[in-house]
């Protein structure tokens, strides 16, 4: 009898959530732009475009496989997202969940959780820790240990965790932050791996509340240096769940990459004047860009192995088939880091952040846009 979950029936699953507005966005005045349709997996945003005479409003539609309206509670998103995770997890096989969007559009509040003024470290993993606004991440732990509690004697479970930060093509760890620039390299049968990063054993989700509080602690530190670090920052906890089937000595490693992305929006004229912002936002964007790009060509890759498949069904002769598309992993620091965790035997899963306010409706059919071709992986 073999109990392996099947492997994704898809490459990556891709969410969308909205947040309520924010007391800024009903300030400026306009008006709510996004929409979740009753299937719950249409999404609607209308913009106002240039049009001959006057502008016009615009309707841009995107189907996804689920969209979250602003009234879901952080335990419903979990829920009906990673928590179904778990069991391959334990299964052996690796997962990444990375939170895209513009500044401002929730990716914090899903992954960790917020408590109101969520600015500091102490306040962040106050929000982990309540069982009503914690994150992501948390939950999954939670959710993971539950799981693991339940097995029977027949394996042994031991979960370690990292925490680092990618900042100008450069990595940190933010449970040690003395090492900075962290090289990542493959290992034999572990994967790639970040060389020297802090790996914390942890044996529940107090443990995990704490390693949370400690990187956010160093990342916020690093803010008050560099204006909106954190905002231009990719966040990366990483889990590392080893299991030892006690019958045989054998062993399955699997690696969650849990990624709270730098924002995405364009950074506006005057935001780029001085050369250091210049620099971070050309590497941020190189970054993010390199993502978008491994998604597109994962993409292609899977178109092609669809037609490759029906074509070879359909003769007998044998063509020789288009180069494969090439995956360009090795462009930034994060495809690289994710390189496993895409495609093949690996879940990943998309979480778009968007604001519902007609302000931001530019962003967010960008990010939507972005989460639109993930979607077809
Ligand atoms: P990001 O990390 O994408 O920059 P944040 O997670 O910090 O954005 O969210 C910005 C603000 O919006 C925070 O004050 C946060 O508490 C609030 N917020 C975000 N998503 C939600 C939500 N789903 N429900 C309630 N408040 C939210
Ligand atoms: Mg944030």
């Amino acid at each position: 009898l073999d109990l392996t979950p099947p492997a994704p029936a898809k490459g990556c699953n891709v969410y969308v959530r909205l947040r309520p507005e924010s007391v800024d966005e009903i300030a400026q005045g306009g008006e709510l732009a996004a929409s979740v349709q009753p299937s719950q997996r249409d999404i609607h945003v209308q913009m106002r475009e240039p049009g001959c005479i006057e502008p016009k409003l615009v309707q841009h539609r995107f189907t996804m496989d689920r969209v979250f309206d602003m009234n879901t509670t952080q335990e419903d998103f979990f829920g009906s997202t990673a928590a179904s995770l778990v069991q391959p997890i334990v299964e052996g096989f690796s997962a990444s969940v990375l939170a895209y969007g513009q500044t401002g559009a929730g990716k914090t509040y899903t992954m960790i959780g917020a408590h109101g003024a969520e600015e500091t470290a102490r306040d962040q993993a106050k929000a982990a820790k309540d069982p009503v606004t914690r994150g992501l991440i948390p939950r999954l732990i939670e959710r993971l240990f539950k799981t693991l509690r339940k097995f029977d004697s027949s394996a042994r479970f031991s979960v370690r965790c990292s925490f680092i930060e990618i900042y100008n093509e450069h990595v940190r760890d933010l449970l040690t932050p003395v090492k900075a620039n962290l090289k990542i390299r493959e290992a034999p049968d572990k994967g790639l791996i970040v060389t020297n990063a802090t790996e914390v054993p942890i044996a529940d989700t107090e443990e995990s509340i704490g390693v949370i509080k400690q990187g956010t602690a160093n990342r916020m530190q690093a803010e008050t240096s560099r204006n909106q670090h954190s905002s231009r920052s990719h966040a990366v906890f990483v889990l590392t769940l080893r299991r030892e089937n006690l019958d045989d000595c054998s062993f399955r490693v699997s690696q969650v990459y849990l990624v709270d992305l730098a924002g995405s929006e364009k950074l506006s004229k005057t935001e780029v004047q001085s050369q250091e912002r210049l620099r971070e936002s050309t590497t941020i964007n190189q970054s993010l860009l390199a993502l978008g790009n491994v998604i597109s060509a994962l993409t292609k890759q899977q178109h092609h192995n669809n037609s490759h498949t029906s074509h070879a069904r359909g003769t007998t002769a044998h063509t020789h088939p288009a180069a494969m598309p090439h995956v360009p992993y090795r462009d930034s620091k994060l495809t690289r880091l994710l390189q496993n965790s895409f495609g093949g035997r690996s879940y990943c899963t998309v979480i778009l952040c968007c604001s519902p306010h007609s302000h931001n409706a530019r962003e967010t059919i960008a990010t939507l846009r972005f989460g639109d071709r993930a979607n077809k992986i």
